[in-house]
């Protein structure tokens, strides 16, 4: 071992501490050091997978040093952990993550002892929205009793991740409780604008049901009044039976659907094909499993362009009446 005693920075200068954390900054805590902090004198965070590490960027900002378990542009599901990764969990001042949506995480967290673990499901328990029917059909076995755990996706459960990540981050480093309650409340006014933003937008629809290949939008469905149609199970990658096409394809038919939406991380040859089949066009709706380049799109740009893509999928009024009656 190489570093032995923390390392302060004497010269900590206001410039300094205003810069945006970058990646380069992140310093991995390889001492023995038994404070509460990282050897950087930050709050060493380890995120499970996008959503958690923006969280505990815009909650955490400069105080707060986040390791992102999952790299960008990787689909987080099935993640496996390298021993260096599991290290990371057990080392970091706090983790956050989603149990029951990356069971190596899960066991890693497991047996991690005395940190602060901020648990997603502890602030929006999850709910069984019976996506997994088709894959249980296809020969796979269900993931697990916890449920879908998609909940990220509906802004208003994803607040109330928000203010637990604010919660933890207080109880873990207390000194800087004032500024993490003051970041968690201005990002739960941009989430509950985007919540309002949803709601205005999707009003006046023309049909309430979309298709999907990756059934990630469960909650959102349920939160703003509208029917998910899954061509697959919560697994993205899993292969939907010929019975579970011939059932989407009769919703699409019956529900005036225009357009099948396909996901970021995975490839688009599934809905291409159903949309073929049946005369339809394809679309993006991205569910935020992770965000293939961080430093242009981050969770409330990329829900803003989901919520424009469902709004033309479903046909709403050319113009938005944000706000009006
Ligand atoms: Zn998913």
């Amino acid at each position: 071992m190489m570093i032995g005693l923390p390392r302060r920075r004497t010269r900590t200068s206001m410039a300094l501490a205003a810069t945006a954390l970058t990646a380069s900054l992140v310093l991995t805590a390889c001492g023995g050091s038994s404070s509460a902090k990282g050897t950087d004198g930050k709050l060493n965070v380890v995120a499970s997978f996008y959503p958690m590490e923006f969280l505990a960027q815009q909650i955490g900002k400069d105080h707060v040093s986040v390791t992102d378990l999952t790299a960008p542009g990787v689909e987080p599901h099935d993640l496996e952990l390298t021993a260096k990764q599991v290290a990371s969990v057990q080392k970091a001042d706090a983790i956050i993550y989603l149990k029951g949506l990356q069971p190596t995480v899960d066991q890693a967290v497991d047996q991690s002892s005395g940190k602060a673990r901020i648990d997603a499901t502890a602030a929006s328990p999850l709910v069984d929205h019976h996506l997994d029917e088709g894959a249980e059909q296809g020969g796979q076995q269900a993931k697990g009793p916890a449920g879908d755990p998609h909940i990220w996706l509906d802004p208003a459960r994803y607040a109330a991740i928000a203010k637990s990540v604010g919660d933890g981050f207080a109880k873990a480093d207390p000194s800087h409780a004032e500024d993490y309650k003051k970041n968690t409340d201005e990002l739960l006014t941009r989430l509950t604008t985007l919540d309002q933003d949803f709601k205005n937008g999707l009003k006046d629809v023309k049909t309430k049901t979309f298709v999907t290949s990756h059934a990630a939008f469960g909650y959102l469905a349920d939160h703003y009044g509208l029917t998910q149609v899954a061509i697959n199970g919560v697994d993205p990658e899993s292969e939907p039976t010929p019975a579970r096409l011939a059932e989407v394809q009769k919703a699409a038919k019956d529900n005036g659907v225009t357009t099948i939406f396909f996901e970021t991380l995975v490839s688009p040859k599934l809905a291409d094909t159903v949309a073929k089949d049946l005369g339809l066009k394809t679309a993006v709706l991205d569910p935020l499993e992770g965000v293939k380049d961080p430093s242009k799109d981050d969770y409330l740009t990329v829900m803003k362009q989901n919520l424009a893509n469902l709004q033309a999928a479903l046909g709403a009024p050319a113009t938005t009446p944000a706000a009006t009656s």
